[in-house]
């Protein structure tokens, strides 16, 4: 077996990486801020954490994976203080949208998706530790801080060379400045705006609600033990998010929190990184609506390299569209053909050993697209051989879907049967629901009035419809039964 290698923020190096107890990577991820929906830059960092978590897996090892939604912060509560809600009114359909966009884009699911607001008892445990080892302080604003000048560690993540380590000066806010360390609030004094909005619980040291650094390192610890194997997040999480988040768990246990630090390099949009702030985001709805497949969209995040940043592009999307279709043909041949040729054993051998490289070798997603595509040539050229070889066939399928198991970018369809009256999915093809293939219903109105033009033999305008409908990535055909809407995902 290749060793498996990943890079260590920590060490800012590529390292050898097995799990500590050598069977079960425990690893935490930090999830969504469920204030609104999850943009596709949010989805590049948990589709790294899907790459990761699914090539652990072909490694051998059985995965724990946590993943926090942050249900409570300074957003949220702005949010519900706006709309007169309470936080929980904000966060639940949000909450709902990331799970169903996660599945969506196929990212299988975590061992727990712990929300903040009902661990606050693990919370207040771990203030209530760094107050008796000193490490945390009352501050006159009722709030509790961390006192960075404390705990030696500080620093070592992030590498706080430049940025001015401020000890003492105060900071309460979640957003805050990148460039200075500042002691950072544990737990803030609850204010009537918090109270309002169902934000304050009661602890031993105030009233208050949890900081957000404090809710991973209290949820971590919680389901994985005291040191993960693996932390995982966007790069922009390094600092102050992980670097806080190393310093409360470290002081608290006295161990080390994670063996491995690992980060996602951004998604950009013209040269600039999405975020909701800048207001330059695309969400997993919009792509559905613009016939992008959730195949497309993984292939797309798959070809750059997750250290690397990428832009999202127009041509880059439609090359991917383009590159599914292939591997979607192809799955379609080798599931209908009935033998091989014994070098399609040859073939799918290499492919094999490529791939697994490839993902051993700091998850380099690129080289394992390249190496699946190169298999789908190959074995391509094979089947135009028409052999018999039953057990290369088998190998091929064998090989095929255990590289699709990681990647998982072979295109599914939806159908539905569309006349004047109604629509019908179609039971044996549909996997998704006309709600969830977006547009869907949009498709099907213009294509109920193509066939009233038909009707009323205005083929011209029923041409018109047609050509609207395939511009927004479906498919329409005229079957025996009626017309065929079909999209892939
Ligand atoms: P948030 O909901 O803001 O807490 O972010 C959730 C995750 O998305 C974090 O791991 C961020 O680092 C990550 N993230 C935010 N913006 C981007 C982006 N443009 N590209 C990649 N990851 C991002
Ligand atoms: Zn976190």
């Amino acid at each position: 077996m290749t060793s498996f290698r990943l890079y260590n923020t920590l060490s800012r190096t590529v390292e050898p990486f097995a799990p500590a107890d050598g069977k079960t990577v425990r690893m935490y991820t930090c999830g969504p801020t469920v204030y609104d929906p999850a943009h596709i830059g949010n989805f590049r960092t948990f589709l790294f954490n899907d790459l990761m978590r699914r090539a652990l897996r072909l490694q051998g090892w059985d995965v724990v994976q946590v993943q926090n939604l942050t249900d409570v912060d300074d957003k949220i509560i702005n949010r519900a203080r706006d709309r007169r809600m309470t936080i929980a009114q904000v966060t639940e359909p949000i909450t709902e949208i990331f799970h169903h966009d996660r599945r969506y884009l196929r990212i299988q699911d975590a061992e727990f998706y712990p929300q903040a607001t009902t661990h606050i008892t693990e919370m207040v445990e771990l203030v209530r530790v760094l107050l008796d080892k000193g490490v945390a302080y009352k501050a006159d604003d009722g709030s509790v801080y961390f006192a960075i000048s404390r705990f030696p560690g500080y620093g070592k993540l992030s590498r706080l060379d430049r940025r001015e380590i401020r000890s003492g000066a105060r900071v309460a806010q979640d957003d805050y400045s990148k460039e200075n360390a500042q002691d950072f609030a544990l737990w803030k004094a609850a204010k009537p705006e918090d109270e309002a909005v169902g934000a304050a619980w009661d602890a031993p040291f105030g009233r208050g609600r949890p900081g957000w650094h404090l809710e991973c390192s209290a949820m971590a610890m919680k389901y994985l033990g005291e040191t993960l194997d693996i932390h995982g997040g966007g790069i922009d999480l390094v600092f102050p998010h992980h670097e806080d988040e190393i310093a409360q768990s470290e002081a608290a246990t006295g161990k080390v929190f994670s063996r491995f630090w690992c980060h996602g390099e951004f998604l950009q949009i013209d040269g600039t990184k999405m975020s909701k702030r800048l207001g330059n985001i695309t969400t997993v709805k919009d792509l559905r609506e613009r016939g992008v497949s959730a195949a497309a969209l993984r292939h797309f995040v798959f070809s750059t390299h997750y250290r690397k940043q990428m832009n999202l592009s127009g041509e880059g999307v439609e090359a991917s569209i383009e590159a599914v279709r292939r591997v979607g043909e192809f799955a379609y041949r080798l599931e209908v053909a009935t033998g091989g040729t014994a070098d399609m054993a040859v073939v799918a051998a290499e492919a094999e050993a490529a791939f697994r490289a490839a993902l051993s070798d700091d998850l380099n997603a690129p080289e394992a697209v390249a190496a699946m595509f190169s298999f789908v040539q190959r074995s391509n050229a094979e089947l135009d051989r028409r052999g018999n070889d039953r057990e290369a066939l088998a190998e091929a399928r064998r090989v095929f879907a255990l590289m699709d198991g990681v990647l998982d970018i072979q295109p599914k369809a939806a159908r539905f049967l569309v006349s004047i009256e109604r629509v019908t999915p179609d039971p044996a093809e549909s996997t998704l629901s006309i709600d969830e293939a977006g547009n869907a219903l949009w498709a099907v109105e213009r294509l109920q009035a193509r066939l009233k033009a038909r009707q009323e033999r205005d083929f011209a305008r029923s041409d018109a419809l047609r050509g609207e409908v395939e511009s927004r990535g479906f498919a329409v055909k005229d079957t025996p039964q009626g017309t065929v809407l079909e999209r892939f995902h």
